[in-house]
């Protein structure tokens, strides 16, 4: 079995006090009793380096929530991959649905991995369809050409979050026999060595039985994630 991962994307929420969290986390759920799994908080770029100062000594990994395709440039307000490493993240969310919606493609997306592993961090490659697309039966056929497109064949130290765009922030959760349908796919297209995880309002609540899903690996955790008591009640349940 695959070793889980509990990944916090804080997206645009949050200050620099927010930095203590990690200590608050590892208060109610302490490093000793999660070494089956990694927790990982990806909060706002410019919170990054104290998140990692404040999360390495608890054994909670930081990450950054997207990344530019080039090492360095005139890119007025994007962040490089190596930026983020040299702040001590190890991982990096590229693909996210709320960036693709801004404009970012599949070939976006591969170049950021590529990115990603030029730097020496892991990619969470975001994947999922719309709700129009799942009603009418086209999801597996999108997830597949989204994850042709986006995963750099070369890379094999990367991870897959399938979020069906529909029920990112919306209170809706994909339903058990969706999910596992959709991460049987997935496994048939990656392998066995590539952690698969589920995003989409998941909760305190849904947790346990989303985690204890076939094939799924961990989860993506938008806005319970701001909440550590939440956030550590989802870890537990993994
Ligand atoms: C996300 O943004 O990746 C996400 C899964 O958000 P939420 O948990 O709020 O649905």
């Amino acid at each position: 079995m695959l070793r889980k991962l509990i990944a916090g994307n804080w997206k645009m929420h949050g200050e620099q006090a927010w930095t203590i969290k990690p200590a608050g986390f590892d208060g109610m759920f302490k490093a000793a009793d999660r070494s089956h799994l990694d927790v990982l908080i990806c909060p706002p770029f410019p919170y990054v380096r104290e998140m990692f100062a404040a999360s390495a000594s608890r054994n909670i990994l930081t990450g950054g929530q997207d990344c530019h395709a080039l090492e360095k440039g005139a890119h007025t307000g994007e962040v490089s991959a190596e930026m983020l490493a040299d702040c001590g993240a190890s991982y990096v969310i590229v693909g996210h649905s709320e960036r693709r919606a801004a404009g970012d493609t599949d070939a976006d997306v591969h170049v950021k991995a590529m990115a990603a592993k030029r730097a020496g961090i892991t990619p969470i490659i975001c994947v999922g369809e719309s709700l129009a697309q799942r009603e009418s039966g086209d999801a597996n056929n999108i997830v597949g050409a989204q994850l042709a497109g986006s995963v750099p064949e070369c890379l094999t130290d990367y991870v897959i979050a399938y979020e069906p765009v529909w029920a990112i922030g919306t209170g809706k959760v994909a339903s058990v026999d969706d999910i596992k349908d959709m991460h049987v796919h997935i496994r048939g297209i990656a392998g066995d060595t590539i952690r698969i995880l589920y995003g989409g309002s998941v909760k305190p609540g849904n947790a346990a039985e989303i985690l204890s899903t076939e094939n799924v690996d961990g989860a993506l955790i938008g806005g319970a994630s701001l909440n550590m008591a939440d956030f550590a009640a989802i870890a537990k349940a993994a």
